[in-house]
């Protein structure tokens, strides 16, 4: 990928750090999926466990790329312990993630996207009847979902984890490949 112009293209937007990764430094752990099942939308969603598959299913959907983009971008709440205002500010990350992987579609590459959260892009999500996800290709598994943790390659990257004050972080991996020839 031709790094100038992948910073010309996202100094368009609000993204606050980057890396590109190769995924061979890409961990995952289930330790991270336990503190999904805390969660009260564990189990009600395509992008959450276990609808996502097994960790080892989650491993190899990683490893399929050799690298990908991991970024973050930063958000100002009023108050931090407010979880819904808190939450309120993650639509703005989720539109970034997406062009992001337009960006990197474009150029002809084949994606795999991870970003915050679950989805919830419909009212009612599929998942509890049975039945496929509606939005397949728009639906952003989250990082945890896939056992990554994201502290750890934050701090391994000397980027910022947190910013303290009323401010967050949220971080999302585009994962890209050469695609495929017919
Ligand atoms: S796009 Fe709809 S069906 Fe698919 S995971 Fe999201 S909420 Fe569920």
């Amino acid at each position: 990928m031709d790094i100038a112009a992948f910073e010309e293209f996202i100094s368009q937007y609000p993204i606050f750090e980057y890396r590109i990764l190769p995924t061979d430094t890409i961990a995952v752990e289930e330790r991270v999926r336990m503190i999904c099942e805390e969660c009260p939308r564990y189990g009600s969603s395509w992008a959450c466990p276990p609808g996502v598959g097994p960790l080892s299913v989650c491993y190899e959907k990683i490893h399929a790329f050799l690298q990908g983009i991991f970024f973050s971008s930063v958000a100002e709440v009023s108050d931090i312990m407010n979880m819904e205002e808190l939450l309120s500010t993650r639509q703005a990350h989720e539109e970034l993630t997406t062009e992001v992987g337009k960006y990197l579609t474009s150029l002809g590459y084949e994606i795999y996207i991870l970003s915050t959260e679950s989805c919830d892009i419909c009212e009612n999500c599929t998942y509890k009847e049975g039945k496929p996800c509606r939005f397949p290709d728009r639906m952003h598994p989250c990082l945890e979902s896939h056992g990554v943790v994201v502290q750890e390659i934050a701090e391994r990257e000397q980027m910022e984890y947190s910013l303290g004050g009323n401010t967050i972080l949220w971080f999302s991996l585009v994962l890209y490949r050469e695609r495929k020839q017919s």
